[in-house]
């Protein structure tokens, strides 16, 4: 499994297919992508290869956008099928994720947020998280990054996530606990990937998290570092 990022100047979409397949040596049975072009969000995921991928994005969404995101799946909750690929979004369609690992205490999370109305369409752990984003946010009226910090603070598991909010969108949040994140430093650019080799061509200037750590990536500003129990994040 493995995920990429991407959030600059160029078009994301290219990058995002070519860093998927290198790492598809991580071992995946789905893939997806979702790009941003600033409007609209597009978002392509199939079960199979990121070959198929590949052609399913190519002939049904347009392909354009500076921010993209794109995963490489190994299913730990709901089968392998289209529904349950990543990019997964919040129910209000601004919020969407990628994530690797496990989010082990997601049931208990998941019927909390039903009775306050949420709905789910994937089987998955990862749909319940970028949920309870988005309602930590609304709830406590705080900005994407002070809202994932709370999230994870309820969470029991692994993960390396990217999360974006569609009324940000020159800004990607990251975190990591278990999996593995890394991020590229470009000129007015930022690469997000499992390892660095998605983003090796560009840049040899790279980040690695910490397990607890996040990071918010902004076009424009540093990265700011943060670690997720630290409840000093602005
Ligand atoms: N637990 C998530 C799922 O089953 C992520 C799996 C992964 O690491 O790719 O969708």
């Amino acid at each position: 499994c493995g995920i990429v990022g991407y959030i600059g100047h160029r078009d994301a979409y290219p990058i995002i297919i070519k860093g998927l397949q290198r790492l598809e040596y991580r071992g995946y049975d789905s893939a997806g992508v979702t790009l941003f072009d600033g409007e609209n969000i597009h978002l392509a995921k199939t079960k199979g290869k990121v070959e198929d991928l590949k052609t399913k994005a190519e002939t049904t969404i347009p392909t354009k956008g500076k921010l993209g995101l794109g995963h490489t799946r190994w299913a730990t909750h709901g089968v392998p099928n289209d529904v349950n690929s990543h990019p997964h979004y919040s129910n209000s369609g601004e919020l969407v994720i990628i994530h690797n690992g496990i989010i082990e205490n997601y049931e208990s999370i998941k019927q909390a947020l039903i009775k306050r109305g949420y709905t789910f369409h994937s089987d998955t752990d990862t749909e319940v998280l970028v949920n309870l984003i988005e309602e930590v946010k609304k709830k406590e009226g705080v900005k994407l990054g002070k809202a994932v910090q709370i999230a994870l603070n309820q969470v029991v598991g692994a993960y390396a996530i990217a999360v974006f909010d569609k009324n940000k969108p020159d800004e990607i949040v990251v975190a990591k606990l278990g999996s593995p994140l890394a991020i590229g430093i470009g000129d007015n650019e930022y690469f997000i990937a499992s390892d660095a080799s998605p983003f090796i061509e560009f840049t040899n200037n790279a980040v690695y998290l910490e397990d607890e750590e996040m990071a918010i990536v902004r076009i424009g500003k540093e990265i700011k570092m943060r670690k997720i129990k630290d409840d000093a994040i602005a």
